[in-house]
């Protein structure tokens, strides 16, 4: 077992399993999550003999940053490596009194939207838990994190338990102790994460993907609406909603020409006022060269649909594409080292 895949009120058991006293948990979560060790040779509280053990029964995973870039305006993309060579991105976003770092879940998606970097080839594997609090740990070293965002490579919800268990990990008191309102799971639509997340009673904010108003549209951006359409994705949402009392925000791309008619604001307000306390995000287009023909969109196009769902009753946001410049937030950085393999 992995040290960073046990959460800190499990570690009794562990080292009771372990033959170890119980009271040196404590003294590992010190030496975990207070003096940040990456190795359990650095864990000199401990007895030589504990040491070892842990080295072999539950190590610390190691992952590298094995690539960096940063954008003019601060963001900063960093591409981790983990033991068998694959990697992700994540990306550290400082704003004001935040610092965010978004995360990925799996290395390249199978979800295969259209606009997006990250599942132009497709799904190689999924992360482990260790694996995404290792990214974490990566991330940190620039500085204390104050938000997540689970907006990186991949679909957390169709890899729920790893992540699941990373971020109540993260989340744990006697962990890294970030608060669970600080962290944001954003999803293309895969409904049956909706109900296992409002079962787990923790406050983790959520984002769904939706960037169509309507099937015809959504069928050719996001191939997940053949699987669960519209309809079936806001019953989802609205039922979450109502059992958890938690917002959902909607995050809409805007592409130029694509999905950005007056007409396709009309439609995004009626359907997410289906959805009760929904807010909408709205994005431009980032643009990913393996899709040439999707353009962003100009800023009056934005401020338009902003308008328009403002008009019809919907709270809605104008997010700025951060990281340009760091070929961030769309697994391009990724893309590009892969392309000089
Ligand atoms: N799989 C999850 C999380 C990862 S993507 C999800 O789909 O929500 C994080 C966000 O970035 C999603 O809203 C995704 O649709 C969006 N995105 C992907 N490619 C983009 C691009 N080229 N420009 C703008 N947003 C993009």
């Amino acid at each position: 077992m992995k040290a960073w895949s046990i959460l800190p009120c499990e570690w009794k058991d562990v080292l009771s399993r372990l033959g170890a006293r119980p009271f040196r948990a404590e003294q590992i979560l010190q030496a975990l999550y207070r003096e940040w060790i990456g190795d359990w040779s650095q864990a000199t509280t401990l007895p030589l003999d504990l040491r070892e053990t842990l080295a072999r029964e539950c190590p610390i995973t190691h992952a590298v940053i094995a690539d960096e870039s940063a954008s003019p305006d601060g963001t900063k993309k960093l591409l981790v490596e983990f033991e068998d060579g694959n990697s992700v991105e994540t990306v550290l976003i400082p704003a004001r009194e935040r610092f965010t770092q978004c995360i990925s879940t799996q290395v390249g998606c199978a979800m295969g939207c259209r606009f997006c970097a990250s599942g132009a080839n497709g799904i190689v594997r999924s992360l482990t838990a260790d694996e995404i609090v290792a990214q974490y740990m990566c991330g940190r070293k620039s500085g204390e994190i104050t938000n997540i965002v689970v907006m990186g490579m991949g679909e957390p919800f169709a890899n729920y338990d790893e992540t699941m268990r990373a971020l109540k990990l993260i989340n744990a008191g006697k962990g890294p102790n970030l608060g669970a309102r600080h962290i944001t799971i954003s999803t293309c639509g895969v409904v049956p994460g909706f109900e296992r997340l409002a079962s787990e009673g923790i406050q983790f904010e959520l984002s769904v993907s939706l960037h169509a108003p309507n099937d015809r549209l959504r069928d050719v951006l996001m191939p997940v609406n053949k699987k669960w359409n519209i309809d079936t994705l806001l019953a989802a949402c609205r039922k979450y909603t109502l059992a958890t009392k938690r917002i959902i925000t909607f995050e809409y791309t805007v592409i130029n020409g694509v999905n950005d008619s007056p007409a396709c604001a009309r439609e995004l307000a009626a359907a997410v006022r289906k959805v009760p306390m929904a807010k909408v995000n709205l994005i431009p287009l980032s643009p990913v060269s393996h899709r040439p023909e999707y353009k962003t969109p100009d800023e009056s196009v934005m401020l338009m649909f902003l308008d328009v769902l403002m008009k019809n009753g919907v709270q809605t946001m104008l997010r700025r594409s951060r990281g340009l410049g760091a070929d961030a937030a769309c697994g391009q950085l990724r893309l590009r080292n892969m392309g000089r393999a």
